[in-house]
């Protein structure tokens, strides 16, 4: 991926905590198909970064655009239904409901039909439409067979591949994901390196934040370097991993 039109750009985003700079500056681009990973420290402003994107905080500075329209300051539920989608570090759940039910409350974005009348089954024809694209979702993601089971009972590696299927079936094509690798094991991880680049290749945008370099550098496309809530470095896996302002900041040089 990486040669398509831009679908998601932020430039110049800043956030101070109180006299805290957790982003600072930062400007970053993702192309239609393109996996981008941001990656860092700990502490490096990556997850702050990913809440101004997503409209879970507004930035005291710069601009975001989704799909070539301007998103900055919008609330999270405004900018969802205009096609993005993201994934938690430690999954949003609701652990009473099956597997399936979760899904298809992803789906609420689109439907005319609000999040609590499909949650009530209050709109069948709607309720019905959402169980199905929700049941597509998990096949997508390989969790169809366990679509009855209570979301709680499901572990970690699996609840993490939910969100993503309830990201897919809210219709958004541009996805961030949070750790999505935290808490996997080894085949698990390589499972999940195997569908996101899948869905790469059918067109989705994946904006992926996570520390775990193994991961990242047989994932990304490109990759976008944090510390201390700056961009010290942007390039392909193998640039970065050279770069000698990226191995001092892992290193602690
Ligand atoms: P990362 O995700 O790269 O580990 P964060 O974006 O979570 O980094 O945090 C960047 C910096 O901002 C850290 O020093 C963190 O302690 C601080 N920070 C993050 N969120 C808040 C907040 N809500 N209030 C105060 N400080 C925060
Ligand atoms: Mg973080």
């Amino acid at each position: 991926g990486g040669e398509g039109q831009v679908v998601l750009e932020a430039q110049g985003l800043r956030k101070a905590f109180g006299g805290l700079l957790a982003v600072n500056g930062v400007s970053l681009s993702l192309r239609r198909g393109e996996i981008l990973a941001l990656i860092g420290p700990n502490g490096a402003g990556k997850s702050t970064t990913f809440n101004l994107i997503t409209g879970a905080i507004p930035p005291d500075a710069g601009e975001v655009r989704l799909l070539g329209r301007p998103i900055t300051g919008l609330p999270p539920h405004r900018i969802h239904p205009l096609g993005l989608a993201r994934t938690f570090q430690h999954p949003h759940l609701f652990p009473e409901l099956s597997v399936l039910e979760n899904v298809a409350l992803g789906t609420y974005a689109r439907t005319r039909a609000g999040f609590l009348q499909v949650l009530l089954g209050l709109h069948r024809k709607e309720e019905a439409r959402a169980l199905a694209t929700a049941y597509r979702a998990l096949k997508r993601v390989g969790l169809e067979s366990l679509a009855l089971e209570k979301a709680e009972r499901l572990p970690a590696g699996q609840q993490r591949l939910l969100e993503i299927a309830r990201a897919l079936a809210s219709g958004a094509s541009v996805l961030l994901l949070d750790e999505p690798g935290a808490g996997l094991r080894a085949g698990e991880k390589r499972e999940l390196a195997h569908l996101l680049k899948s869905l790469a290749r059918e067109g989705y945008s994946i904006l992926i934040v996570d520390h775990d370099m193994d991961l990242i550098m047989g994932l990304a496309d490109r990759v976008v370097v944090m510390n201390y809530g700056e961009k010290i470095a942007e390039g392909t896996p193998k640039e970065v991993q050279k770069d000698p302002l990226v191995r001092a900041a892992y290193l602690g040089e």
